[in-house]
């Protein structure tokens, strides 16, 4: 397997380097945090820039690019910041499960809208009462006439809230399947339809600058074909959809790890105490050699993971083993990283409390630590 980066991929690297450098501001940034007030203008940019739908085919509105220069941008966003990083990487949030089964008519409608950052797209998967278990999802869509009738509850939808286009619904279409698994189908649901409503979860640790939304459904009605792909298949695409997913969440995790580090590794090399530079202390540099490593680690973990995909045949444990490895090295670095700055690293002005306090969604969005690793046991135990 080669690592190396071809030279496409370096300039899209380089790219969004540039971009960074250029956008997300400290200042602007915090403002937009006190203000909770979307990226909305960042987000055009990177639309323009064509870092939205870089993995659409280009009749959609995209580069016709991989998950790979995907997850290539979601690192280096989540470098200059992990909270507009993740703004930006999530847009399309949902996308690739319209992507591999919607119908041309749907990803016609709908995805070059998200690639020039008219809308977001958000995913109602989980709802309050089942958590990871998403295959006992409560929300039911029963054909009446011409139409779906939708009604349920969703909860922590990203995206979800006043940008959001449409909402892709995970709904229980036959009660009577024996295994649960097997009666549920996803639903494309205009956000405007008559009887959503979306309401934002409220303050939260970290992230604050994304919409995150409980959602109702009232008696939504919407046509027959706003079903996504067979009806009945919609578990299984959702967890082919995490197989991508969880290497963007990775990916947001590495750059999360590597931006606390990278501003840690600048204050320590101008930061003096007991009369010496905090990096000529053996306790900093062997804290700097391990922090490192472990993001070294998980970036070619979620490498590897991506390079999987692009072979055709995503890799289900590649992908929650990078999810693993990368979201738990993002919370090990951060809290190194804000000891390395002491008191200034509880201070926002620094930067690391930020990606600290941004860390922990990705171990919590789409299966958290037991998940990953029952869906690595299942898969090395041949259950999946
Ligand atoms: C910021 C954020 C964004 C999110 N975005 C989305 C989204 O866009 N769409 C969406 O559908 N959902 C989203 N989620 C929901 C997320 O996937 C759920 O929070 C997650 O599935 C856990 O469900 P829960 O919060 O109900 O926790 P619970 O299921 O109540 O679990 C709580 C804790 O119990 C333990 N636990 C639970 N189940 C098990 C188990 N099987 N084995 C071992 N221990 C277990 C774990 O420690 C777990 O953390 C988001 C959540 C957050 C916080």
């Amino acid at each position: 397997m080669n690592f190396e980066l071809n030279k496409e991929q370096k300039q899209i690297k380089k790219a969004v380097k540039d971009f960074v450098k250029g956008e997300f501001k400290k200042d602007i940034i915090h403002e937009l945090i006190e203000n909770k007030a979307y990226p909305a203008k960042i987000l055009n940019k990177a639309s323009e820039l064509g870092f939205l739908g870089i993995h659409f085919p280009e009749q959609y509105g995209g580069e016709a690019l991989s998950v790979f220069e995907k997850i290539l941008i979601a690192e280096e966003l989540a470098i200059g910041s992990s909270t507009v990083g993740a703004c930006v990487s999530l847009a399309g949030y949902g996308t690739e499960i319209l992507l591999q089964y919607g119908s041309e008519k749907q990803k016609k409608i709908w995805l070059p809208k998200v690639a020039d950052a008219e809308i977001l797209s958000s995913c109602a998967f989980t709802e309050p009462g089942i958590g990871n278990n998403i295959e006992l999802s409560q929300t039911t869509a029963v054909k009446d006439g011409n139409s779906w009738l939708i009604n349920g509850r969703k909860a922590f939808a990203v995206n979800g809230g006043p940008l959001a286009g449409f909402y892709i619904v995970l709904c229980k279409t036959d009660s009577e399947a024996g295994n649960p698994e097997q009666g549920l189908s996803t639903m494309l649901v205009e956000a405007d339809c008559q009887g959503v409503s979306a309401v934002d979860i409220g303050n939260r640790l970290g992230h604050k600058l994304l919409f995150i939304s409980n959602i109702e459904f009232n008696n939504v009605r919407i046509p027959l074909e706003n079903l996504i792909g067979q009806e009945h298949k919609g578990y299984s695409q959702v967890m082919e959809f995490f197989n991508h997913s969880r290497l963007v969440i990775a990916a947001l995790s590495v750059g999360t790890a590597q931006g606390a580090f990278d501003r840690a590794f600048a204050h320590v090399k101008q930061r003096e105490q007991f009369g010496q530079k905090l990096i000529d202390f053996q306790i900093t540099r062997h804290k700097l050699a391990e922090m490192i490593t472990e993001i070294e680690n998980a970036r070619l973990m979620t490498w590897q993971g991506a390079l999987a995909c692009e072979k055709g045949s995503t890799n289900t444990k590649l992908c929650s083993m990078a999810k693993l490895v990368a979201t738990r090295t993002a919370m090990k670095v951060c809290d190194h990283a804000l000891q390395l700055l002491g008191g200034y690293g509880y201070v926002q002005e620094y930067e690391v409390e930020g990606f600290y306090r941004d860390a922990k969604m990705s171990e919590i969005l789409e299966g958290n630590q037991h998940v990953q690793k029952d869906v690595i046991a299942d898969t090395i135990t041949g259950k999946r």
